[in-house]
């Protein structure tokens, strides 16, 4: 199969961690006999420096003509950078937002899996995470609170503020869509996430996800409400497989699953549209202190570049050698600096790269 990707390297530590996700894919491409098709386009603060913009309306289309879009990560230090200087609309992170938009990337997923062998990373108590978990948000993107009106007023001299939380079944429904189709290919659980004793959209939400659970009967779906799912998440973490929630409550619930895992340098993330199409990239950012010196850990890209042959190309059994490559150079003691620990065998970023592309082929 010919896979067409479009990478953005970005800046900082982001060249240095897409190269090994490429190392990696080209490792995936001969064994199973595919054929990796990159073109490679300026986003952020490279974009910047050559054409003035964070992202152009060319980058744009060549991303627009892949099956899928790779990405390292973009930014430069935010207090040093001659690129925080320019005003908002022209700083890296306004391509990344014009990228998602022309893209329409609704669904965001981001995975927080505690691995067996950076337990010890895992803020949580040992009889917590010693059960380990691997879980996935899926978030809504591009509704609710953070895309209603608002507006701040003064009435009889007091000032006021207002937000609006809008969601129309069809914004509900497609997510939802998104949400059991991948719990299908996981543990067939999804955990709905709202605030349905309060809010009219959350009711309206649950409404709309019992619908749509309807042609999904090989998944079980639960209910829980926004408060407890954050107690949850630390007290009994295992219980999750998919949880399904709305762009706030996503926004904070996947920073709380990502902080008990411990590991930024682990954590993929993808935004989809409602094609086949995705945006596939860490979840974190350009570390521009470590940039350039082979030390950053590429494990969070590689394993974005898994999540990308597993739901843009449907590729599953190449998605699994990756994530047990991952899985087997743990266990054999391989760890970049922001995963040591004692005993462990320090390793660089180029190395890193190495050691999964070998376990691939
Ligand atoms: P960061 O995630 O880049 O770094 C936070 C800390 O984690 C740093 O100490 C860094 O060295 C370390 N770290 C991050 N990724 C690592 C990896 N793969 N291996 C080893 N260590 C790693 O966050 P920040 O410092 O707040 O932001 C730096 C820049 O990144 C900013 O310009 C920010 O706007 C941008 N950013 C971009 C994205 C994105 O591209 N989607 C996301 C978040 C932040």
């Amino acid at each position: 199969m010919e896979l067409k990707i479009t990478c953005i390297p970005g800046d900082g530590i982001g060249p240095e961690i897409v190269a090994e996700a490429k190392k990696v894919l080209d490792a995936v491409a001969v064994k199973y006999g595919h054929q990796m098709n990159y073109t490679d386009i300026l986003m952020g603060g490279a974009s910047i420096d050559a054409y003035g913009v964070p992202l152009t309306e060319e980058a744009v289309q060549t991303a627009k003509s892949a099956d899928a879009v790779l990405m390292g990560s973009i930014g430069g230090d935010t207090t040093t950078s001659p690129w925080y200087k320019l005003p908002p609309n022209l700083r890296p992170e306004a391509g990344l937002l014009a990228i998602r938009k022309a893209l329409n990337l609704f669904a965001n997923l981001r995975p927080a899996v505690l691995y067996e062998e950076l337990a010890g990373a895992c803020p949580l108590k040992e009889e917590i995470s010693a059960a380990g978990f691997d879980m996935l948000i899926m978030r809504e993107l591009t509704g609710g609170l953070y895309f209603g009106e608002r507006k701040t007023v003064e009435e009889n001299g007091v000032r006021k503020a207002i937000d609006t939380l809008t969601y129309d079944e069809n914004e509900i429904r497609r997510i939802a869509v998104k949400g059991f189709e991948i719990a299908m290919k996981r543990k067939k659980k999804v955990t709905s996430v709202d605030k349905a004793n309060v809010l009219d959209s959350s009711r309206l939400w649950r409404n709309v996800v019992e619908e749509v659970a309807k042609d999904y009967p090989d998944v079980t779906l639960e209910h829980m409400l926004v408060d407890n799912c954050a107690m949850q998440l630390v007290k009994d973490p295992a219980q999750f497989d998919v949880i399904l929630t709305e762009n706030m409550f996503g926004d904070i619930l996947s920073d709380e699953a990502s902080m008990v895992t411990g590991s930024i340098g682990m954590l993929a993330s993808a935004s989809l549209n409602d094609t086949r199409f995705g945006l596939y990239e860490p979840s974190h950012g350009s570390a521009p202190d470590i940039a350039g010196k082979d030390i950053a850990n590429p494990i969070a890209t590689i394993l974005s570049s898994s999540m990308m042959l597993r739901y843009s190309f449907d590729l599953d059994e190449e998605a699994d050698a990756i994530d047990n490559a991952v899985k087997q150079v743990l266990k054999e003691g391989y760890r970049t600096a922001d995963i040591m620990s004692e005993g462990c065998t320090k390793v660089g970023c180029k190395q890193m790269g190495d050691l999964l592309a070998q376990k691939i082929g």
